[in-house]
């Protein structure tokens, strides 16, 4: 499970849309491989989640997963999840602002608007079905995800370019008030 490296904003295929995935390719040893190497990288780097577009690799693939992460130590955990050829479909209108990082964009946040609660449909790494709602901060990091795989990326969603501030600049000026609004949306919708 070779570390891959990462893609930078600027590369190309951070902009092309994923293509999507039959189950007869999907379930081939050479994408099986593509998968293990996607959460080895995304643990290396200690990200939330990873999109195969991220490692240079343009279908539609993703990792999520939220443990103790130091990057982003507020985040309710989310176990272990591979989507693939996912479809993200709102459930509510209601939005919060989300300070997003990326591996992609190395040292910059922003605030990005993101729908408090999604259905997620997709295939697992084995081609089997998964139907579920992601709600609260959590429906936020699926919603980055999702959007590597339509060649979108935080920066583009960013609605106050003013909001835009390094790791250091955050911790120092807007992590604490960020902190408390994640507390208020854990306690209201659970995740
Ligand atoms: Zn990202």
């Amino acid at each position: 499970m070779p570390i891959r490296k990462i893609a930078s904003i600027g590369h190309p295929v951070l902009r092309q849309p994923a293509r999507p995935l039959s189950r007869q390719e999907l379930l081939t040893p050479a994408m099986q491989a593509l998968i293990d190497d996607l959460i080895a990288t995304m643990r290396d780097a200690d990200g939330a989640g990873l999109a195969a577009p991220q490692i240079y690799e343009p279908v539609q693939i993703c990792a999520i997963e939220v443990r103790d992460n130091p990057r982003y130590p507020y985040k309710p955990p989310i176990p272990l999840t591979v989507l693939v050829n996912p479809v993200l479909t709102p459930q509510v209108d209601e939005t919060f602002d989300n300070y997003e990082g990326c591996l992609s964009v190395p040292n910059l946040r922003g605030l990005v608007p993101r729908y408090l609660a999604v259905r997620v449909s997709a295939w697992d790494r084995h081609g089997e079905p998964l139907d579920f709602v992601a709600r609260g901060i959590t429906a936020g990091t699926y919603q980055h995800e999702v959007d590597h795989l339509r060649g979108v990326l935080f920066v583009d969603r960013v609605r106050d370019p003013r909001s835009l501030c390094t790791w250091q600049e955050f911790d120092r000026h807007h992590r604490a008030a960020f902190v408390e609004r994640v507390h208020e949306i854990v306690a209201r919708w659970g995740s």
